[in-house]
C-alpha cells in the first residue's frame, strides 16, 4: 500500500532524487511523510523512532503543536519585511533569547553556517578596531576535526579531506590546533589572535568530549590574551546535553555563542550570534546583513521553540533520559562495542574495527523502526528528541540489543 499523497513509490522518489538532485548526501532509503513527537512515518505507513532529530534541530520533537501554532499564526500576519523596515517580532525575540541566555547582543541569521561566518567577521573587525591588531593580520584559532558548516571560509579550516578537497583556494587567517589540548591553545596564541572558535563537544566528529577542565582552561587563556572565545553550540545548545548550553557543564561563559538548529524546533532555518562582550557592537549599518535574518516568521517560531523547551521541562528531561539511555547502552554486552560516550541526549556508540561499517548497523536498526545515522565509519550517534520517555528508550534498547549482538 502507498499512503503517500503523491502516488509515487519509494523507488520513484529515489530515482527522481538521484537523477535530478546533486548527490551531496547519502541518506538512508526511508522516505518520510509525517512526524509527531519522537515518531516519524514513511510513505508506506511504517513508524520509526527518530534517534537523529535532524542533527539536533528537532530537540522539541516533530511538529510540536506550540511551535506550529506560532508559525501558522505569524504566517497569516506578516512573514518578511527585510531589515530595511522594522517588524513587531524582532524586539520580542531579542528580549526572550537574551533573558534566557544572559546575552547582551544578538545578531539574527538563518543557517548555522551563516552564524559561524557572521561571528568570524565580527571577531575580525573587533580585533582591528578594539584590540588593535594591525590591518590584515587577524588570526583565528580553530580545532582539528571541527565541524562548523559548509561554506567556503569554514571548509577552508576543516581538517576533513572530504569536506575540503578541491574547494580551494581558501580564506587565510586560520590556525588549527588539536581539540581538547589547552596547552596547544596557549602556544598558538599571538598578539594578532582575535578569536578561538570551538565546539564544547565535537558533534560531527563523533560526539568527542574534551577532557575535564579543558573549557575552563580555554576560558582563562582567552581572557588572559584578550581573545574572543566563540563557542559553536549549534548542535550542543538548547538542551541537547542536559543544560540549556553545554558551557554550563563547565561553569564558563563564552564571549560569543552560536545557536541554530533547534532554535526553530525544526520548522524554519533560524540561527543567532549571541554576544556577551562588545564584539557585535563593532558592526555598523551596511557592514553585515541577511534578507531573511530576523524576519518576523523566524522570530515568532524561535520564540515559541525557546518557550516550549523551557516550559515543558525538555532540558531537565534530556539530563535524566540521557543518563538513563547511556546507562542502558553501556550495559550492552557486545564484542563489537568499543565505547559508549555522551552527555545528555547527545550519545555515540563507537564500534571496534572488526565490526564493519557503522552504516550497516544503522540500516539494521532502520528495519527495526529506529532511525539513526553513522558519523564517520565506526560511530553511531543517538540524539533523539528531548521529549523522549523511559518507555520509548526501553523500546529503542530492545531494537539495539539484537542488532549489536549479531
Ligand atoms: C550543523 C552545524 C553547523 C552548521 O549549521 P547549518 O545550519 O547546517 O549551516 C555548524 N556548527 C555545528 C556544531 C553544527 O552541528
Amino acid at each position: 500500500m502507498n499512503s503517500s499523497s503523491t502516488g509515487l513509490s519509494p523507488s520513484d522518489y529515489i530515482g527522481i532524487e538521484s537523477e535530478l538532485g546533486a548527490h551531496n548526501y547519502k541518506p538512508l532509503d526511508v522516505i518520510l511523510a509525517r512526524g509527531e513527537g519522537v515518531w516519524v512515518w514513511d510513505t508506506d505507513g511504517n513508524k520509526y523512532l527518530d534517534c537523529l532529530s535532524a542533527y539536533s534541530a528537532i530537540n522539541q520533537g516533530h511538529c510540536h503543536p506550540g511551535i506550529r501554532q506560532a508559525l501558522i499564526g505569524q504566517a497569516a500576519n506578516l512573514t518578511l519585511t527585510s531589515r530595511a523596515f522594522r517588524n513587531d517580532q524582532l524586539a520580542l525575540f531579542y528580549e526572550d533569547i537574551c533573558a534566557l541566555t544572559g546575552s547582551h547582543k544578538v545578531l539574527p541569521m538563518n543557517s548555522g553556517s551563516e552564524a559561524v561566518e557572521s561571528a568570524l567577521k565580527a571577531a575580525r573587525k573587533w580585533g582591528y578596531e578594539v584590540k588593535g591588531v594591525p590591518a590584515g593580520q587577524a588570526e583565528i584559532i580553530v580545532c582539528e576535526n571541527n565541524f562548523h558548516g559548509r561554506t567556503l571560509a569554514i571548509v577552508g579550516f576543516s581538517t576533513d579531506p572530504v569536506a575540503r578537497t578541491n574547494f580551494g583556494p581558501f580564506t587565510p587567517g586560520f590556525r588549527v590546533i588539536p581539540f581538547g589540548d589547552a596547552e596547544a591553545l596557549e602556544t598558538a596564541m599571538t598578539p594578532n589572535t582575535v578569536a578561538f572558535l570551538v565546539e564544547p563537544i565535537q558533534g560531527e566528529a563523533g560526539v568527542i568530549i574534551p577532557p575535564a577542565g579543558y573549557l575552563s582552561a580555554v576560558r582563562e587563556i582567552c581572557t588572559a590574551h584578550n581573545v574572543t572565545l566563540i563557542l559553536d553550540e549549534i548542535q550542543t545548545g538548547l538542551g541537547r546535553t542536559g543544560k540549556l548550553l553545554a558551557e554550563e557543564h563547565d561553569g564558563i561563559e563564552a564571549d560569543v555563542t552560536l545557536l541554530g538548529k533547534a532554535l526553530s524546533g525544526g520548522f524554519y532555518p533560524v540561527s543567532a550570534v549571541l554576544s556577551n562582550t562588545e564584539v557585535l557592537g563593532v558592526l555598523g549599518p551596511g557592514e553585515h546583513g541577511s534578507t531573511f535574518g530576523g524576519n518576523p516568521l523566524a522570530c515568532a517560531v524561535a520564540r515559541a521553540a525557546l518557550r516550549v523547551l523551557v516550559e515543558e521541562g525538555m532540558i531537565e528531561n534530556a539530563a535524566a533520559m540521557g543518563a538513563y539511555f547511556q546507562d542502558a547502552l553501556a550495559s550492552i554486552n557486545s564484542d563489537i562495542v568499543a565505547e559508549v560516550r555522551g552527555r545528555g541526549l547527545l550519545i555515540a556508540i563507537e564500534l571496534v574495527d572488526e565490526a564493519g561499517d557503522a552504516r550497516h548497523y544503522c540500516e539494521a536498526l532502520q528495519k527495526r523502526g529506529v532511525l539513526c545515522k553513522e558519523t564517520h565509519l565506526k560511530t553511531i550517534r543517538f540524539a533523539p528528541p528531548l521529549i523522549i520517555t523511559k518507555d520509548q528508550i526501553d523500546w529503542v534498547m530492545e531494537q539495539i540489543r539484537p542488532v549489536l549482538a549479531a
